[in-house]
């Protein structure tokens, strides 16, 4: 009989900065789909977002060191930021399956928004045949993967696996404009990371 594979999830991401919205879905996964563990991976150069600004790499990482350092089944990884050239996940995934071989499924966490952009990705069809993706909804954005299934076909649905997890209304970007306009973050990110975010006068 054939060993049970290792499953695991992969948290990839801009984190500018990291929220509390992000390790719930992490979480939620894990727990749903029975993850070893959760890699997050923060992006260096987000080939979504092109043209604007991003925070430095180095801070953005550390925050997401902060923010995940109590869940014993979070790690953080920081290939993309060591690669150059924008963030690409199909390369990554690549790496991780040559490095883990065929003893592990990997997991590809995203919420709503990302997955209704999945076919603008990077060789997506490519990346499908690599990691399977569990998709958590996003307050407000309804899922739809009509285009997907008459772009990619039937099979890729049964490697779309969703996650329920409470919705909340939090965003990167929201975080960024109430930092800027002196407004508070509290409760919306760990603590930890509102007081790097503090120390360090990031967002402002
Ligand atoms: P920005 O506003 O700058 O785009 P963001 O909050 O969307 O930031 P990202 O780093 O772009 O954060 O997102 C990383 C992943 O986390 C994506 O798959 C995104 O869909 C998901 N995500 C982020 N926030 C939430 C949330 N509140 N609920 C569910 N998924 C989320
Ligand atoms: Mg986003």
């Amino acid at each position: 009989m054939a060993a049970e594979k290792k499953r695991v999830g992969i948290m990839g991401g801009t984190f500018d900065p990291i929220h509390i919205g992000h390790l719930v879905i992490a979480e939620a996964a894990r727990e749903q789909l029975a993850l070893s563990e959760v890699i997050f991976i923060p992006a260096a150069q987000p080939p979504h977002k092109a043209g604007r600004e991003v925070a430095p790499a180095g801070h953005r990482l550390h925050l997401v060191q902060l923010a995940t350092e109590s869940n014993p089944f979070f790690r953080v990884l920081d290939v993309e930021m060591k690669r150059e050239g924008p963030s690409y996940s199909y390369d990554t995934l690549r790496a991780l399956v040559e490095t883990h071989g065929e003893s592990t499924d990997f997991y590809f966490i995203v919420g709503g928004d990302e997955m209704n952009t999945i076919l603008t990705w990077h060789r997506i069809s490519e990346l499908f045949a690599l990691c399977r993706f569990a998709a958590a909804r996003r307050q407000g954005v309804p899922l739809s993967l009509l285009e997907v299934r008459e772009r990619l076909g039937e099979e890729v649905l049964a490697r779309i696996h969703p996650v329920q997890a409470p919705e909340l209304e939090i965003s990167s970007t929201d975080i960024r404009r109430r930092l800027c306009e002196g407004r508070s973050i509290r409760y919306l990110v760990p603590e930890k990371v509102e007081a790097y975010i503090c120390k360090e006068g990031l967002y402002q």
